[in-house]
């Protein structure tokens, strides 16, 4: 066995080429400090990608009256209290600079016949307010990331699996990490590491993740260097996904198909949501319609398959 290593010494290292690694190399580079950015897949092609439907931000392009406090109030509430309120604060007054920010970097977002970007419902939100780029939003995002981290000559290594966080005293000061295709490892030393290396949903059998992914890495790696790990129940049940065929399970049927009129039904035709939340119907938040999705099926109303039920524009038949 080759036990030998070679060495890399930076100021930051961030582990994940996703969406938050990329945001988050940029604004380390824009600190002032040396940055290297590791990630197990190729560049183009970590999680981020496959995000679809769009992402929130109070712009008030198409309805003016929105407002961060309104953004604020929708999310706890429908979030049951559970969430800190100060981080969806921050969350809710910092999205707007941070949508118009990948705007004036390229992202493609859609606009409207003025020119302003355009903002569409998402369930459980008062206002329109999600922006988003055709049903490839993650994929606009990380693009534009991708091509700011080139301009500012970031490194990224890639097929750098990470496999220990290197810990002394309680500080992380660096990573083993192997290459997935020569075998070579290499020890990364740093003086800050930032661990964005994605989610966990993969151990769930149905899962709208990819099969090698969200394969909870990172919280694995914090959790053998001593960390603790919190609120790990709080995952996102995404209600419509496909059952059949086999080899397209768990593909994510977007929930802008419901935000542009998409309508479930049970197997007897009815559209259920009717009776679930009679007000929001499709648009209702995500875990009810999750929630009514499983109570149909439980009690026998559920499709052919095994899943839920046709997601159409107008009804059955239409
Ligand atoms: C089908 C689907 C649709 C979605 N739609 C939306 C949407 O419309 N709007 C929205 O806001 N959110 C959406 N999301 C959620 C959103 O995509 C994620 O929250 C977000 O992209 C996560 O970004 P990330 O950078 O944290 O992680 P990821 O994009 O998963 O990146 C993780 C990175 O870490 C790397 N990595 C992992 N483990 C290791 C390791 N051991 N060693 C080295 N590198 C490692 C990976 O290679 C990757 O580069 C959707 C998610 C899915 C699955």
């Amino acid at each position: 066995m080759n036990n030998t290593h070679r060495t890399k010494v930076v100021n930051v290292l961030v582990i994940g080429t996703g969406a938050a690694g990329l945001r988050a190399a940029i604004a380390a580079h824009e600190a002032g400090c040396e940055v290297l950015v590791v990630g197990k897949r190729p560049r183009s092609d970590p999680h981020t990608v496959l995000a679809a439907g769009g992402i929130n931000a109070v712009l008030g392009t198409v309805e003016p009256q929105d407002s961060w406090q309104q953004h604020f109030a929708d999310t706890l509430q429908e979030g049951y209290f559970l969430a800190e309120p100060r981080a969806v604060e921050l969350l809710v007054r910092e999205a707007p600079a941070a949508v118009l920010e990948l705007a004036d970097w390229g992202c493609q977002f859609a606009r409207t016949p003025d020119g302003k970007l355009d903002q569409r419902f998402f369930g459980a939100h008062k206002y329109r307010r999600t922006c988003y780029a055709g049903d490839y939003t993650g994929r606009a995002i990380l693009e534009t990331l991708l091509k700011r981290v080139n301009r500012l000559r970031i490194a990224i290594h890639e097929y750098q699996y990470v496999s220990r966080l290197l810990i002394n005293d309680r500080q992380c000061y660096g990573v083993m990490a192997f290459d997935l295709h020569s075998g070579e490892r290499t020890v990364y030393l740093a003086d800050a590491v930032i661990l964005a290396a994605g989610g966990h949903t993969r151990c769930w059998r149905r899962s709208s993740s990819r099969r090698d992914e969200n394969t909870g890495d990172g919280m694995w790696l914090a959790l053998q260097a001593g960390c603790e790990l919190i609120d790990m129940e709080l995952v996102q049940f995404h209600p419509t996904g496909m059952v059949a065929p086999e080899t397209m399970a768990g593909t994510l049927v977007t929930e802008a198909v419901r935000g542009e009129g998409g309508r479930l039904y049970n197997s007897e035709g009815e559209r259920f949501m009717e009776r679930y939340d009679p007000e929001r119907l499709e648009l209702s938040t995500r875990d009810r319609i999750a929630l009514a999705n499983y109570t149909e099926i439980s009690e026998g109303r559920g499709g052919p398959n095994g899943g839920v039920f046709r997601v159409q524009r107008s009804g059955p038949g239409a």
